[in-house]
């Protein structure tokens, strides 16, 4: 029986001599979906019905028009009705979901931290494009997030109950009171509710080490990219706001993928 069972796996692996081709297949088709979520989760519209539309002509998208970045290749970024555009980002976002399947079909191969990961990653893509464009995490997504990804001690041999309360503590305390700071100098809110609540989940998911790790990223990369905002632009508004959930959730995603790597190559360094 497990001699069969084993060649049956040969087989698979013969039938699919990529199988990362498989991991962006399936990863490009959830990002599709993940479009229909940002794009209407913010207005509070169901995300399953009605089904997709073009947003200028309101004709609804047959499924073969609908394929993940190859419709819009073929369709050279034009609806087929009415000649409107099709925003870039449709297809971009798509590709950049896959390629996070592949990498993590690379990194955890199918396990249950892979799907569990990939799920995570999809949240925070959705989080970071609704709040580049209304500048909002909406609680319906990071609310119910902080419960269900608590459930990472058990899909994650490293995670227990505990980090995950503790990550949840750290991620919402910490942040609360940077803001809290941040209102008593400024008398100005700098930081949002919905950051807060997005570092809590992100807690959830990676416990402290990992909550403590996107803080000091996404700060970091957030404050790279507002100077390089400041010195291109020549808008001299210095409450132009620049969200922070995209910064957060790349700091989560790269703790994912080179934290533990990253934590060692610094600890080396101070250490020296
Ligand atoms: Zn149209």
């Amino acid at each position: 029986m497990l001699i069969i069972y084993k060649e049956c796996e040969n087989t698979m692996a013969d039938y699919m001599p990529f199988p990362g081709w498989f991991a962006f297949i399936v990863g490009a088709c959830i990002g599709s979906f993940l479009n229909v979520c940002i794009y209407r989760i913010p207005e509070n519209r169901s995300i399953v019905s009605p089904g997709s539309f073009c947003p200028n002509c309101q004709n609804s998208i047959p499924f073969y028009l609908n394929i993940p970045i190859l419709s819009y290749i073929f369709l050279k970024g034009r609806c087929k009705f009415c000649q409107g555009s099709i925003s870039i980002r449709y297809p971009l976002i798509e590709a950049l979901t896959g390629i996070f399947a592949v990498l993590l079909a690379l990194k955890f191969s199918l396990t249950p931290a892979a799907v569990y990961w990939f799920v995570f990653i999809s949240v925070l893509i959705t989080i970071s494009f609704i709040d580049l464009d209304y500048q909002i995490i909406p609680d319906r997504i990071s609310i119910p997030g902080i419960f269900i990804f608590s459930s990472s001690f058990y899909f994650l041999p490293e995670m227990t109950l505990f980090q995950s309360f503790a990550g949840i503590l750290t991620g919402g305390g910490l942040l609360y009171a940077v803001a809290a700071f941040y209102y008593l100098l400024r008398k100005q809110e700098g930081m949002g509710g919905g950051d807060i609540k997005l570092l809590a989940m992100i807690g959830a998911a990676t416990g402290i080490k990992g909550v403590l790790f996107t803080v000091f990223t996404g700060s970091l990369l957030g404050t790279f990219i507002g100077i390089l905002t400041l010195l291109y632009t020549k808008n001299s508004d210095t409450k132009f706001r620049i969200p922070f959930g995209p910064f957060l959730s790349a700091g989560a995603i790269l703790y994912i993928f080179l934290g533990d790597g990253l934590i060692q190559w610094y600890v080396g360094m101070i250490s020296r």
